[in-house]
């Protein structure tokens, strides 16, 4: 592997570079690898059904340098927003190639992806479906749709689940009144297949081969009983990578024979019939490529703890467990700073790596085995490629940021829009 990919740990050369980057740009700072994203995209496209196609979901990470990478790499399109598809674009993905997905579409943002081109919609429920078709007549246009399907839960992996139980994601496998409708053409938009996403980051091998085995079996048995020949079988993903510790992306090596053989069952003319099968990623696609440089600006004590302040926290990464949304993230960083573990300092306790933020939620990792830390320490937090700075508090999905909007009694005195965008520094090299 090259560059500044964290295979088990960080090797002189990248950690030279890293602390110059830190040095040139300051910290936090967010560091991606093209070279590794390239070869994430062949690892897990090369685990996958030959001939199957691979989608990459924007809200990993959308910044434009990753997403214009894997395009060029061969990945289509995933989004979920405007900001979203206007990214995918920008980044050289043909409109064809971008499946619009989401729960929660409004006509306008519909409408500006047909508008650009978009002709290809995951619909969530009777109401999403009807919103497009409504669309496509006042655009004057067509468009093709998969049903999302809330399948079974074929294992009990996965970090976060969007399926397999109640869920605002896809039409419950079992409620044929609502997929009858929706594998039935109407007005200028038709069904061509189906789409599952049950959950995400599957660590477990044999899980996520269960997970996608219950999902084409699910999807068979309702085109079977509604007497639908699909022609897109998007079987979604919940590929896992670590994160914010060292580790190597994993390989599957038994995943596409697998695939393979349940869709030989269940769809055994799909060749003939030139059925699509489609796979999305995020995370295995962008997680390894990303490296968060953060430096400590105080290790103090208190009682039997020891606290190491950083300027990032969960302001710059992890933000949503941070609030205690998700599960607690508990980084594990590499020192790059030039005084390396052998310069031990007197932290003997465990530590606790907080952020800057003036709220005791601010925490990285409750308690590490840190004795290296001091102030000025740049460290790296490793595999933050996916969900980091546009999963943290702002700018998750490329979402346009609220409103905020001031008032003095009944006077308004000023409405503004927080703005998120890359804007190109110099190179730092
Ligand atoms: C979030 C999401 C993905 C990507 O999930 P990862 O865990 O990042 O691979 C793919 N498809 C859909 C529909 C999603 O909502």
């Amino acid at each position: 592997m090259t560059g500044l990919s964290v295979e088990s740990g960080i090797n002189a050369s990248a950690r030279h570079r890293l602390e110059a980057i830190a040095q040139s740009v300051g910290t936090p700072a967010y560091v991606y690898d093209l070279a590794v994203l390239r070869s994430s995209f062949a690892a897990v496209r090369d685990d996958l059904p030959a001939g199957s196609e691979l989608f990459y979901s924007l809200k990993a990470n959308p910044h434009p340098r990753v997403v214009a990478e894997l395009i060029a790499a061969g990945a289509r399109a995933e989004v979920s927003s405007t900001g979203e598809l206007a990214v995918a674009l920008a980044a050289g993905c043909p409109a064809h190639h971008v499946l619009y997905s989401g729960p929660g579409k409004t006509r306008e943002e519909v409408e500006q992806a047909l508008h650009r081109g978009v002709r290809s919609f995951s619909v969530e429920s009777v109401t999403d479906r009807q919103r497009l078709a409504e669309a496509c007549t006042r655009i004057d246009t067509t468009a093709d749709y998969l049903v999302r399907i809330n399948s079974p839960r074929g294992s009990a992996g996965g970090s976060l689940r969007m399926g397999g139980r109640a869920s605002a994601f896809g039409v419950d496998h079992a409620d044929k009144q609502s997929l009858d409708q929706l594998l039935r053409p109407l007005g200028r938009v038709r069904p061509v297949g189906m789409h599952t996403f049950s959950a995400t980051n599957i660590a477990d091998p044999a899980e996520l081969v269960a997970e996608f085995e219950q999902s084409v079996r699910t999807v068979a048995t309702i085109a079977g009983r509604a007497g639908f020949t699909p022609s897109v079988l998007d079987l979604g993903g919940g590929f896992p990578a670590p994160f914010a510790r060292s580790g190597a992306l994993s390989r599957h090596p038994r995943l596409r024979a697998a695939i393979d053989a349940a869709l030989d069952t269940s769809f055994p003319d799909r060749h003939r019939l030139g059925t699509r099968v489609v796979f999305e990623s995020g995370r295995a696609l962008a997680a390894s490529a990303g490296t968060l440089l953060t430096t400590v600006l105080d290790v103090k004590q208190s009682g039997d703890r020891t606290f190491a302040v950083m300027d990032a926290g969960v302001n710059v990464l992890g933000g949503m467990s941070g609030l205690g949304r998700l599960r607690p993230s508990s980084v594990v960083p590499v020192p790059v700073g030039a005084e390396m573990p052998s310069s031990r300092s007197d932290v003997t306790n465990p530590v606790t790596l907080v952020g800057p933020l003036c709220t005791p939620l601010d925490v990285l990792a409750p308690s590490i085995d840190a004795p290296y830390l001091h102030p000025g320490q740049v460290l790296a937090i490793p595999n933050t490629g996916a969900y980091g700075p546009t999963a943290s508090l702002l700018g998750f999905l490329s979402r346009t940021p609220p409103a905020e909007v001031v008032l003095d009694g009944d006077r308004t005195v000023a409405v503004g829009r927080i703005e998120l965008r890359t804007q190109e520094a110099p190179l730092c090299d």
